[in-house]
């Protein structure tokens, strides 16, 4: 069957030992060979091989020389803006030397985004500072990892607050403009970045813009496994909030069968084609793959308080200079322990 004990995945090993070097300051040139998509889009990338260089840099053979490092800010020109809704943008930024964004193509990506100090968007809480010192938040492109050459991200803009403003800012950009961002290295699930492969039904709950993760995923588990299957839950207060649903209609006639979406209006009742409400256990047996089935993996991603009602809340580790602590899992809680599903079924973002 498509779930495979992850010890005997080639992947496995490979990509940790990726993830491993990006953290390492020096190691030899190892070929690897890149996975390629079942689906190939216009903009995915040929199969490629990707090497280890001397300096720590993880890139393909086009792009050995060129590609920084995870972690290393550089300059992303923004391309197209489009509006999606009253406070959030769909915007496409063009990578600088041709590559796809991260160093693996078949592992999802999160860039950092630096806002600088003492910026101020023009008209925005009458042309006030928005942060005294660089601020910076992380986005999760909604585009799959193989894209070449660019990546797309959605973002939220929220009312004004001191220190805050990322998404203010980077919703101010004009196309050609740019931004300074660093690639994250891979995350971790449950010990792994690696996706594929992994499980046979993959459920997601996504409250708002949670959702930019949980698409980039959904794209990755439909275009380069043939079996998986997607369920997503997608939460939102009202119609006007819910963002991206003609992609992922297009995705669920696209991938029949294997995608499925049922929404859920919080603010609003009583709309044809949505739930209401904030989640129940009739829900989750609408909307989910059941815990008693093999191969069952849950990913959560929205506000703190959305997350832990799903569960349970994200802790985090011990922090120094000032940082944020890591992520940690915690204990698993809230609706989905009730339902009956284990630790080791589920992800918080
Ligand atoms: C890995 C990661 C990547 C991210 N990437 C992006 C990105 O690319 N772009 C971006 O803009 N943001 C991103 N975020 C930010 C994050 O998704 C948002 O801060 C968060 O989801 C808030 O979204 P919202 O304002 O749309 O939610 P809201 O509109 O406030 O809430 C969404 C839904 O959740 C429900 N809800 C809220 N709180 C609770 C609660 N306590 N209990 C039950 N239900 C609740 C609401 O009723 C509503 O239906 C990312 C976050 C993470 C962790």
């Amino acid at each position: 069957m498509l779930r495979r004990v992850i010890a005997t995945n080639p992947f496995i090993g490979l990509t940790t030992f990726v993830s491993a070097m990006m953290t390492s300051s020096s190691f030899s040139t190892i070929a690897l060979a890149a996975r390629s998509s079942n689906n190939s889009s216009p903009t995915s990338p040929p199969p490629c091989v990707y090497s280890l260089s001397t300096d720590g840099q993880a890139a393909s053979t086009e792009t050995t020389k060129t590609r920084p490092p995870p972690e290393t800010p550089q300059s992303y020109k923004l391309l197209n803006k489009e509006v999606l809704s009253h406070d959030s943008y769909r915007l496409i930024f063009g990578i600088p030397t041709p590559s796809t964004l991260g160093v693996d193509a078949t592992i999802p990506t999160c860039i950092k985004v630096t806002m600088p100090a003492n910026t101020i968007v023009d008209g925005y809480n009458d042309n006030q500072i928005l942060t005294n010192e660089p601020k910076s938040k992380s986005y999760s492109p909604i585009s799959h990892p193989n894209t070449l050459n660019q990546f797309e991200l959605v973002v939220k803009s929220y009312p004004y607050r001191l220190g805050g403003g990322v998404a203010t800012y980077i919703n101010s950009l004009t196309e050609g403009q740019s931004l300074q961002a660093s690639v994250k290295s891979p995350r971790m699930v449950h010990d792994s970045p690696i996706m594929l492969d992994r499980w046979n039904h993959v459920g997601l709950i996504a409250g708002g813009t949670g959702i930019a993760p949980l698409l980039q995923l959904t794209r990755l588990f439909l275009q380069d496994s043939d079996t998986t299957k997607v369920s997503l839950l997608y939460m939102n207060k009202a119609k006007e909030d819910v963002l991206l649903k003609n992609d992922l209609d297009d995705l669920v006639g696209k991938y029949e069968g294997r995608f499925q979406v049922v929404y859920s209006l919080t603010q609003e009742e009583e709309k044809e084609g949505y739930e209401y409400g904030r989640g129940s256990l009739e829900m989750v047996q609408k909307a989910l793959p059941s815990p008693s089935l093999d191969g069952v993996m849950i990913f959560i991603c929205g506000t703190d308080g959305f997350v832990s009602y799903w569960g349970g809340p994200v802790g985090r580790a011990p922090s120094s200079g000032g940082k944020k602590g890591k992520k940690i899992q915690g204990p698993l809680l809230g609706l989905l322990q009730t339902a009956g599903y284990n630790e080791t079924q589920v992800f918080k973002y």
